[in-house]
């Protein structure tokens, strides 16, 4: 397998954190001469830049939340003079207000050489035809994706979400090898396939997808993977690290490879701050290590996960991490118990019969309502055939988040249709 950056990709540990040190000590002068808000931090901190000696004295830096972004919205916490950003990109404001992130020239070259060292690293050549099915626009999935493949020489389709017929016409015409798509509405375009009578093996090209910007289960990679006759490959970024191709999973598809030339990662307990041992669930934090525009240390993702402390197979010496479990703000309690709508998707997709669209409502006195579509030929069978599917429903739910669900099965095409990052959860309970 031909590497894009095979020195930077397998480098000793040991030089590895060199660089990262390199690059952090360079950050933090950095912002601590040009950006007010991270000078004030710093100044208040147990540390000044010039006496970090090691990676692990940026414990004693303070950490930066998403309401650092917002203080200084728009332009505060920009490290170059405005005349220099030739991109700004803000989240796709899933919780709260959009945050806004610049790109210098470099950043946007930096971006891209990230993501073509990781659709390489899946296997990708220039002979391949990729149909980025993300949004364009403010939201980074589409833009910098689109850079990344066309370093490598990859025919590039804007498709854009949506508009299934076409994605399917514009797969089948231009002979697409790779699609870039969220979870739930690769989940759609496969069902509308399958209906279709598309055979994906025959009439289609395709072999791998990369799917991100929303969490999603191994079980939903499975469905999918089985449906499409593809490899699916997790595909992990936020807007205020760039974007897509922060972390990568590479052709073993056993976790996220963090590109740790770039990001400092840490992975604490959401509540204390703390560091966790290594293969413990908590927040992962990240610091860039590569960025002119617009650093950020130690930034809070809410995103919880695990660094894998085994070496991966593929002799990459960048840790991995866990798919994400789900952000903080995603979890929700019902009877006392915590929940992440994954939870509830891992056993939905594994359940044979169970279609592609699923919703969890929340009821008031705590009622856990799950929704859910299933194959069509079902309702043309016995009734007893549902009945014990739903009694399998209930009972798998039971016994993996402890909370007994009530159960509607629904006919496909009954729920909204996600083409970018689902709605899962409606909670009635506050309304
Ligand atoms: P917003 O925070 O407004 O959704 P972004 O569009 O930048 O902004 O989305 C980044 C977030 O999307 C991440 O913090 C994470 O919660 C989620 N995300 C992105 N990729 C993945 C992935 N592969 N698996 C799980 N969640 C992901
Ligand atoms: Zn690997």
């Amino acid at each position: 397998m031909q590497f894009w950056h095979k020195e930077l990709e397998t480098l000793p540990r040991q030089k590895l954190e060199e660089l990262q040190l390199e690059r952090l000590k360079k950050t933090l002068q950095k912002v601590y001469q040009k950006v007010p808000h991270y000078r004030k931090k710093i100044q208040d901190s147990a540390i000044n830049p010039s006496e970090i000696k090691s990676i692990n004295d940026i414990k004693k830096l303070p950490f930066t939340t998403k309401e650092d972004l917002f203080v200084d919205y728009p332009y505060g916490l920009l490290a170059i003079p405005t005349e220099r950003a030739i991109r700004l990109h803000t989240s796709s404001g899933t919780t709260g207000k959009p945050k806004a992130i610049f790109f210098s020239k470099k950043d946007i070259n930096n971006s891209a050489e990230l993501i073509a060292r990781s659709l390489v690293m899946t296997g990708a050549t220039k002979k391949d035809i990729l149909q980025n099915s993300m949004t364009y626009g403010l939201f980074t999935g589409a833009l910098v994706m689109h850079y990344g493949a066309e370093k490598v020489g990859i025919l590039v389709i804007p498709a854009g979400p949506g508009n299934t017929e076409r994605q399917i016409n514009l797969m089948r015409d231009f002979g697409t090898t790779m699609l870039h798509i969220t979870p739930s509405y690769a989940l759609y375009v496969a069902s509308v396939i399958y209906d279709k009578g598309i055979d994906p093996k025959k009439d289609l090209k395709l072999k791998r997808a990369y799917l991100g910007a929303e969490p999603y289960s191994e079980e939903t990679r499975r469905k999918i993977e089985e449906m499409l006759g593809i490899d699916i490959y997790n595909c992990y970024g936020l807007t205020e690290m760039n974007g897509p191709g922060v972390g990568f999973e590479c052709i073993y598809k056993e976790g996220l490879h963090i590109w740790e030339d770039n990001f400092l990662m840490e992975v604490v307990n959401p509540e204390t701050g703390q560091s966790v041992s290594d293969g413990e669930i908590g927040e992962l934090v990240l610091t860039t290590l590569n960025r002119e525009a617009m650093p950020l240390i130690r930034y809070r993702t809410r995103d919880l996960t695990r660094v894998i402390p085994e070496p991966c197979k593929c002799g990459r010496v960048h840790r991995r991490i866990s798919r994400i479990l789900g952000r903080s703000d995603d979890m929700f309690i019902v009877k006392g118990v915590n929940i992440f709508p994954q939870q509830i998707e891992q056993v939905l997709m594994g359940i044979k019969g169970v279609a592609q669209n699923y919703q969890i409502v929340l009821e008031a006195f705590d009622e856990m309502v799950v929704r859910v579509e299933i194959d069509r030929d079902l309702f043309d069978g016995k009734i007893e055939k549902l009945v014990r599917l739903k009694e399998e429903i209930v009972d798998k739910i039971r016994s993996n988040v402890m909370v007994k669900p009530k159960v509607e099965l629904l006919e496909p095409g009954t729920l909204p249709i996600s083409e970018g990052k689902a709605k899962r959860v409606i909670d009635k309970r506050t309304i």
